[in-house]
């Protein structure tokens, strides 16, 4: 398909015919794009190779796997460095790809990752440049996918995916334009699929989704039954079908079919055609194919199949496979002159699935998801849910991080990027997330060398991103005093309070509606004086509470503060507030430690009782809604399997768990424990041995109980692998059922032993029943609903009746045989005994329908925590609005999260909105609500407004995809609640909206 101009000059046409003229009906737009929908399809079969009726048409997709990091670095992959590790180099794929495109027209490629093609871009010169837009226009160079990475599924957090899906994709609009534009999703090589990535997938405009892997019981079945592509509803509460995916399974993971791979890195002997020679096998060659061909045809539903010819950092010689698949399409093909049914095509994924689309079948209906993945019966890919621990915790913070970083570059305005403390900028940080989204990075399996790489990305992007909050912070507050970051306050450390006799902190809250939060600051007086924004003394009383010794251990010499000092602080929505401490010289003594167990510790909210003998947690009340559950709660480990058992040699790895049995080892039947009681918080501290402690606590706020364990360093003198989990044991009649979030967002029912679409043979009684775990996880009955919120991604099951257990660290002692190469024994220089992990979860007790209204903003607060930044002496001078600001004109109600307010480009910025209830969840919140975009902040006037698809790159009007129709199920299109203005959005429940709002400064 021609081009006419470049999208990026076609998204400024866009966006100023748009902004400058907000309500002009946007089809009169004649610059942007002159081509309506209808002929883009016709645009896109003209670039796919015809196909032949009445015959079995096999479409060959040549591609490769690039992971973005795994055995090697993200670096080393791109460069080809470290070869001795694996064998593969980026650039040289790109580069050799390229060069056989252009030797013959037929040929096609797919490119997935934009992270890596991205780089390989920036290298090329302008002539190279133009020979590859030529290539993408006339989709012999086709991009499918298009995130920075092809995100792990099981263990990231949508916010994230969202971002890293914008950012791969705009690289691709901008620079490719429409052509550029991936139709196909295209996740072949993730452990098992979420149903929330599908529905994000479809509100990105994608026609259809393709992957690898699933359960080898369900790929049995749905062989048999022709079930292989299917149409996946993957929402309970957007109206189909906003969040219907057609989704294919493809054929032998992502790899060619046995015999047929023709890459420098393959064995299979080659196409030798010359009849005189030897050698000679072309007619052996076409035997084989047809066979293959045949046996595909017989489990997939139409005439048209699919066959992935490539696989892991292949086509670094691209001649080696394109000579060869030239010569195999020729030679099938050939036979068609004898009565051959067969015709073979070069072929992409949406050249495929157009011809799916023209079949007009109707397709099966799936509403739940592919967790877990098992590839054989003692092989349950439900390890990495919870591998590497601390990995996972920092992606979670970093996402926070990030967050606020693009809400102060927006807020601060210009001088945000460049201001009084240097030159920062958003996107080191963003490209780091993008990356750490990737299935071997987020999700723990890659090598440790690996794993310390993205560690370090994040941690240079948050260094990046430093300089812009403080940069904004001082364009807002007019103080261009120095500002102190503290990322080591969880294992109470951070110099400056330590030292200091007066500071001041400032609270920078990312979230659209107030928030009370505890402080907790370490420091080496006894007592302290805390002023609020307005310089009043604060109301509440301030704690200071000794440091615990697991905090000392954790901590070793990383800090020395005695004390802590703990508060509450108010700060504003989307806004900060400001804090003046000041040490006291004749305040009260800090509070003591009493031996043993309380009764029980209570607010006004909720109430924990002890059992006495054990120290344990024995039950927990809600006081509001005056409802109790027996709840007891220890700490466990299952030994991990090393391989020799009779059953099957399947070690426990960094991607598998398999518990030797199913019986755990309780690390202690009892807890050692001292309790601090104080007026604003109460807490007990529970040592369960020298490697496991909790502290339980609750703050004078707190509606929920938090649990902040610390785990490590696992021993392993006794040469036993250990998979350490908490469980909590409650007198909720549960019926084997529990309930898990799918990527932080909507919730999904699980049973024990169960799949809800096939009969399942359980043959792993603990790790065939773990799901992921990212954001929470409930039991209920009709009474009473406990739910688990998490502050990171977790496995976790519900193995008994009224239990909930959730994986906290894992430390092993073999490789897993699914590539990696390690064992999952993670060390550090600081603790080279064995890595030390440190979290939390928070309990909530609430009636069913009740349930949402606490755990939803609970989590919401977690993902986006208050920032505190720290300066030195005593409180700015200035007026009340310096300590203390906003940028909203008011909170948004409760069901509206503000999901992304990023820079956009000089003049405007992205704004995403979720409802963040699902229907039916709450009586208060699951109805429609409505927002005043001209209305929402406080110091940017909004003039323009564009609504665009979910990952913004294309114009929400323009959206239009494949429609499929499923065999049962199919509810007609409900007509959507219309807006009451362009400005006044309304939001139905788990409804995200993407706009592109062009924005002036107010004052
Ligand atoms: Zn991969």
């Amino acid at each position: 398909m021609q081009q006419k101009k470049r999208k990026k000059e076609k998204r400024r046409d866009k966006h100023e015919e748009t902004t400058n003229d907000f309500l002009a009906d946007n089809n009169t737009d004649v610059n942007f794009e002159s081509y309506p929908a209808a002929t883009l399809r016709d645009g896109l079969r003209k670039s796919c190779h015809p196909t032949v009726p009445h015959m079995l048409n096999v479409h060959l997709v040549p591609h490769t796997h690039d992971d973005v990091g795994w055995l090697k670095t993200v670096d080393q992959y791109y460069y080809g460095g470290r070869n001795n590790i694996q064998h593969a180099g980026v650039q040289y794929i790109l580069d050799s790809v390229v060069e056989q495109l252009l030797q013959n027209p037929e040929r096609r490629f797919i490119y997935v990752e934009t992270a890596f093609f991205y780089r390989w871009w920036r290298n090329q010169r302008p002539s190279m440049q133009t020979t590859v837009r030529q290539l993408v226009d006339q989709g012999r160079l086709e991009f499918v996918n298009g995130g920075w990475c092809m995100s792990d599924e099981a263990t990231t957090h949508y916010s994230a995916v969202i971002d890293q899906m914008t950012l791969g994709l705009r690289f691709l609009n901008d620079t490719f334009g429409r052509c550029g534009r991936p139709r196909v999703a295209w996740h072949i090589d993730p452990f098992g699929h979420a149903r929330e990535h599908a529905s994000m997938f479809a509100q990105m405009g994608y026609d259809g989704f393709f992957f690898g892997r699933l359960d080898y019981q369900d790929r049995s079945h749905r062989m048999a039954k022709r079930n292989q592509e299917l149409l996946w509803r993957a929402s309970e509460s957007l109206e189909p079908p906003h969040a219907d995916l057609f989704t294919g399974i493809l054929p032998n993971g992502y790899n060619p079919p046995d015999g047929f791979c023709w890459d420098q890195s393959c064995d299979d002997p080659p196409i030798m055609d010359d009849p005189d020679l030897e050698d000679y096998n072309v007619d052996d060659v076409v035997r084989r194919f047809k066979m293959i061909a045949n046996a595909q045809a017989k489990v997939y539903k139409t005439q048209h199949l699919i066959m992935t010819m490539g696989s892991d950092f292949q086509y670094e010689n691209a001649n080696l496979w394109y000579k060869n698949l030239d010569k195999l399409i020729r030679y099938v093909n050939a036979q068609q002159a004898n009565g051959s049914r067969l015709n073979v095509l070069y072929s992409t994924p949406s050249c495929y699935l157009q011809e799916l689309h023209r079949a007009n079948l109707t397709w099966a209906l799936k509403t739940d998801d592919f967790f877990p993945y098992a590839d054989n019966a003692h092989n349950f890919w439900t390890g990495y849910f919870s591998s590497r621990p601390a990995l996972k915790r920092y992606e979670r913070v970093s996402n926070g991080r990030l967050q606020t970083c693009n809400q102060l570059e927006v807020l601060g305005g210009p001088s945000s990027r460049k201001g009084p403390f240097g030159a920062g900028d958003s996107e080191t940080l963003r490209k780091a997330m993008g990356v750490a989204q990737h299935h071997d990075a987020v999700s723990g399996t890659e090598k440790q060398h690996v794993a310390n790489d993205y560690a370090r990305m994040l941690a240079k992007g948050w260094q990046r991103c430093q300089v812009v909050v403080s940069n904004s912070l001082a364009a807002l507050s007019g103080s261009s005093a120095g500002r102190v970051y503290c990322d080591n306050l969880n294992i109470s450390a951070c110099p400056l309070t330590e030292a200091s006799k007066e500071f001041s902190v400032n609270v920078y809250n990312p979230l659209a509606r107030p928030v009370v939060w505890p402080v907790r600051l370490p420091v080496n007086g006894s007592a302290y004086g805390v002023r609020d924004a307005g310089g009043a003394p604060l109301a509440c009383q301030v704690s200071v509470v000794p440091v615990s010794e697991a905090t000392r251990q954790v901590r070793k010499d990383r800090g020395h503060a005695v004390n802590e000092l703990v508060f509450l602080v108010q700060a504003p929505p989307l806004g900060y507030s400001t804090y003046s401490v000041s040490r006291l010289q004749n305040g009260p003594p800090p509070a003591s430690a009493t031996p043993g167990p309380p009764a029980a510790i209570q607010n006004q909210f909720v109430r924990a009782t002890f059992d006495p003998a054990t120290g344990l947690l024995a039950s927990l009340t809600n006081l509001e809604t005056q409802q109790t559950i027996n709840l007891t709660q220890n700490f466990y480990w299952y030994n991990a399997s090393d391989g020799n058992s009779s059953v099957s040699d399947q070690p426990s790895g960094a991607y598998i768990f398999r518990p030797n049995s199913s019986t755990p080892f309780t690390i202690s039947s009892s807890a050692k424990t001292q309790s601090i009681q104080t007026p604003e918080l109460q807490e007990v501290r529970q040592r369960f041995g020298p490697w496991v402690s909790q502290v339980v606590r609750l703050h004078s706020n707190s509606k929920a109980l938090e649990l902040e364990w610390t785990v490590g360093p696992v021993p392993i003198e006794d040469s036993l692998g250990k998979e350490v989990f908490t469980r909590l044991d409650s007198s909720i009649r549960s019926s084997g059922i529990f309930y898990t979030d799918s990527n932080g967002r909507e919730v999904l029912r699980r049973k024990k032993d169960f799949r809800p679409t096939w009969d399942l043979k359980q043959t792993e009684p603990i790790a065939g029943n773990y799901f992921p775990i990212n954001s929470r996880a409930f039991i209920k009955d009709d009474k009473d609903q406990l739910t688990v919120v998490t502050d990171r991604s977790q496995g976790g099951s519900s193995i008994q009746d009224g239990s909930l257990e959730i994986m906290l660290h894992r430390r092993l002692l073999y490789d897993d045989v699914r590539g990696v190469g390690e064992p999952l024994n993670e060390t550090s220089g600081v603790f080279p005994q064995g890595l030390v992990v440190r979290g939390r979860l928070l309990l909530s007790l609430a009636p069913p329908p009740l349930a949402a209204d606490a755990h939803r903003p609970l989590a919401q607060e977690n993902v986006l925590p208050p920032l505190l930044t720290f300066t030195k002496g005593g409180p700015p001078p200035g007026a009340l609005l310096e300590v203390c600001f906003s940028g909203l004109q008011a909170a948004l109600p409760p069901a509206v999260h503000l999901l992304s307010l990023s820079r956009w480009d000089d003049d405007s910025l992205l704004l995403r909105l979720e409802h963040q209830y699902q229907t039916q969840e709450s009586k208060q919140h699951s109805g429609p609500v409505t927002v005043h975009l001209q209305k929402l902040f406080s110091t940017l006037e909004v003039v323009g407004v564009s609504e665009m698809n979910l990952s913004a790159n294309q114009w929400l009007d323009e959206m239009k995809r494949l429609d499929w129709r499923p065999t049962t199920g199919g509810r007609p299109l409900k007509k959507p609640l219309g807006d009451p203005s362009v400005w006044e959005v309304t939001l139905t429940p788990m409804q995200i909206r993407t706009f592109v709002l062009r924005v002036a400064r107010r004052r």
